[in-house]
């Protein structure tokens, strides 16, 4: 492969690469060190140990205590555990009244489809608010939308396809008053910081939340981890049944290697934040380049109130799969959607929500940089696309007219 020919990865939002440095902490627990934690002897204990120093680590970052981090598998499955554990809990209690639940319409569809599926057994209610057109919720919808049955909230801390900032302190401060004053079941507010980790504030006493989730693959730690805090006293029930594991609240063995590279990962997002201001000034460079060379490109959504390294731009009349296979021809990775939904065929729920139409939708691209993007690489990127689009535009990649009117504008949330 020649220079110009260098893969170029611009999807760092949709996974991150695992840090040296993170993975080398992560081997002894693969090869020596491969106790079950759930065991007595010393191997078990070895592996004991080490689990609880990475809870430490995730409890130091979140300012909260160990005993309220519970690790999975995942964001999924934390935000599963989280949205159908605290419905359980409280219909454990409460068999004859119905949960009401509000999230935004703009959430990650892990969120989406258990609040659906929630529905679909007749345990709750939803209320899906809706977003303006940077993508962020209006907080007096939120409020008008609390009910004598409502018991959480789930709002996403940063969104993962075009990077809106939701305001979760303002979120917390009102629904901390909101529960002083209330009768009935306190509400509980549940952020989804998947993508906020890396790049935002989270100490969960600040934000004010009783819930937070995340994910090791967006942190440059490894996929099939996450962890859930689950502030004490909070009225949440397990999922998934078997053995004690994780207080009781989430059965199965420990995945140990995954965990000791959470906690790595964690620990270093700190000093790393000399690159966030970096990662941005490449984004913007980004923005401003593409919006420059290419007419009729827009930015969706805002660059106030947005993560550093999310970049959502629709180029009209270049269909955006197009775009991203010309561009992984020359060796540069972007994605249309997020990665869980790009292989759908529906236009993202995130930008019809923002008010595009189907079409434009599909006419999206996203970038997402991350620690190792270079300014040689956004040249490139800078170099490549105006041509890429200009030719898909010519050569019938572009949608007609005709064919815009046919593709489904909006599937709500
Ligand atoms: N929430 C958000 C906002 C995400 O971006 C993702 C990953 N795309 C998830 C949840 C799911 O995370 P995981 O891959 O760890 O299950």
């Amino acid at each position: 492969m020649t220079d110009s020919k260098l893969k170029i990865y611009l999807d760092f939002a949709a996974t991150t690469p695992v840090d040296g440095d993170v993975f080398e902490k992560m081997k002894p627990y693969f090869l020596e060190k491969y106790g079950n934690p759930a065991s007595i002897h010393s191997f078990g204990q070895e592996a004991q140990s080490a689990v609880e120093s990475a809870r430490n680590c995730v409890a130091d970052f979140l300012n909260c205590s160990a005993g309220e981090v519970i690790f999975t598998s995942g964001a999924t499955e934390s935000n599963n555990l989280a949205i159908k554990g605290v419905v359980k809990a409280h219909f454990l209690r409460f068999p004859n009244q119905k949960s009401h639940l509000i999230v935004s319409c703009i959430e990650h569809h892990c969120i989406l489809d258990s609040c659906k599926s929630l529905e679909r057994d007749g345990l709750a209610e939803v209320t899906y608010l809706s977003v303006d057109k940077n993508g962020l919720i209006k907080l007096d919808e939120l409020d008008s939308a609390i009910k004598e049955n409502t018991i959480l909230a789930s709002v996403m801390y940063a969104n993962n396809e075009v990077g809106a900032i939701q305001p979760i302190k303002q979120i917390g401060d009102m629904l901390k008053d909101l529960n002083i004053k209330r009768q009935s079941s306190k509400i509980l507010l549940h952020t989804d910081a998947t993508q906020a980790i890396n790049y935002l504030n989270c100490d969960v006493i600040g934000l004010g939340v009783d819930l937070l989730s995340l994910s090791g693959h967006k942190i440059y730690g490894p996929k099939g981890v996450g962890a859930l805090f689950i502030k004490k006293g909070a009225n949440i029930t397990r999922m998934q049944d078997g053995g004690g594991q994780e207080y009781n609240l989430r059965a199965g063995t420990l995945n140990v290697p995954g965990i000791v590279g959470l906690g790595e990962a964690i620990t270093q997002i700190k000093s790393q934040e000399s690159k966030i201001k970096i990662i941005e000034k490449l984004r913007n460079k980004l923005v401003n380049g593409v919006l420059d060379a290419i007419p009729d490109s827009f930015l969706n959504g805002s660059l106030n109130s947005n993560l550093p390294h999310i970049a959502n731009i629709m180029l009209s009349g270049a269909e955006g799969e197009a775009v991203l296979i010309a561009l992984d021809l020359e060796g540069i990775a972007v994605s249309t959607a997020s990665a869980c939904a790009s292989r759908s065929l529906k236009p993202s729920h995130v930008l019809t929500a923002m008010g595009l139409a189907g079409f434009e939708a599909h006419c999206s691209i996203r970038f997402s940089l991350g620690k190792q993007t270079t300014e040689a690489e956004i040249d490139k990127v800078l170099m490549v696309l105006p041509p890429i689009v200009e030719k898909i535009r010519k050569i019938g990649g572009a949608i007609s007219k005709k064919e815009q009117q046919r593709l489904p504008d909006d599937f709500g949330c």
